[in-house]
C-alpha cells in the first residue's frame, strides 16, 4: 500500500507517519527530514534548499522531486511507502503522479490531518522549545502557515476529486489520531491483528 500524509505544519505528520509506517510495514519517507539531512551533510542540494527552508518557503519543485522520487519509487517497489510532507502543491502532485504511475507505484490513499489554526501554532511553539528547529521561530512559522494555505491546501480538493482523500481530525491525542487513520483506511486494530 502507498499512502500520502498531508497537513499543515504542526498537524503531527512526522509522528503519525512514523507510527503508521511501522504499523503497516511501509517505508516512512519524510520530505523535511530528507531535506534536513542534505543540509546537515552540506551537499550542494542541501545548500540550495537551505535558503528556502530558513525562510519557511517551499524549495523549488525540481529539487524536491529529484531528491524524493527515486526513494519513493524504490519504496513502492519494495512493499509500499508512507510519504509525509510531499507533495506540497498541485504542481508537485501532477509530476509525482506522472513519475510514480510510470513505475506502477501511485498513491492508494491520501490522509489529510486537519486541526484548527490556534492548536497548530501552540504545538509548533511547544516543539520549538524542545527541538530548536531553525524554522520554528514565530515569523517563519507565519510564513509556513501562509505557504500551506496558498500552495498545499488546494491538494485537498485535488485528491478529493480523485477519490483518494480521507480527512482525519488531528486535534486530539496522538493515539486517537493513529486509530482514526487506521479506521479510515479500513485497517483498524482488529483487522491488523487478524
Ligand atoms: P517539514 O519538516 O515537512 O515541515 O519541512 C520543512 C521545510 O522543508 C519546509 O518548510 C520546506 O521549506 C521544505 N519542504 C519540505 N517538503 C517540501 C516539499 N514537498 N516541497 C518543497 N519544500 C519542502
Amino acid at each position: 500500500m502507498n499512502v500520502l500524509l498531508i497537513g499543515p505544519p504542526g498537524s503531527g505528520k512526522g509522528t503519525q507517519g512514523e507510527r503508521l509506517a511501522q504499523r503497516l510495514g511501509l517505508r516512512h519517507i519524510a520530505a523535511g527530514d530528507l531535506l534536513r539531512a542534505e543540509v546537515a551533510a552540506g551537499s550542494s542540494l542541501g545548500r540550495e534548499a537551505r535558503q528556502y527552508m530558513d525562510r519557511g518557503e517551499l524549495v523549488p519543485d525540481e529539487l524536491i522531486i529529484d531528491l524524493l522520487m527515486p526513494v519513493v519509487i524504490k519504496a513502492g517497489q519494495d512493499g509500499g511507502y508512507l510519504l509525509d510532507g510531499f507533495p506540497r502543491s498541485v504542481a508537485q502532485a501532477y509530476e509525482a503522479r506522472r513519475l510514480a504511475q510510470q513505475e506502477g507505484v501511485g498513491a492508494d490513499a491520501v490522509i489529510y490531518l486537519d486541526a484548527p489554526r490556534d492548536e497548530l501554532v501552540e504545538r509548533i511553539l511547544a516543539r520549538a522549545k524542545v527541538e530548536g528547529r531553525a524554522d520554528d521561530t514565530p515569523d517563519v512559522v507565519r510564513t509556513r502557515l501562509a505557504v500551506f494555505d496558498e500552495a498545499t491546501a488546494p491538494l485537498v480538493d485535488y485528491y478529493r476529486g480523485r477519490g483518494l482523500l480521507h480527512v482525519v481530525n488531528a486535534a486530539r491525542p496522538a493515539d486517537e489520531v493513529t486509530a482514526g487513520i487506521l479506521s479510515v483506511l479500513g485497517l483498524d486494530d482488529d483487522a491488523i491483528d487478524a
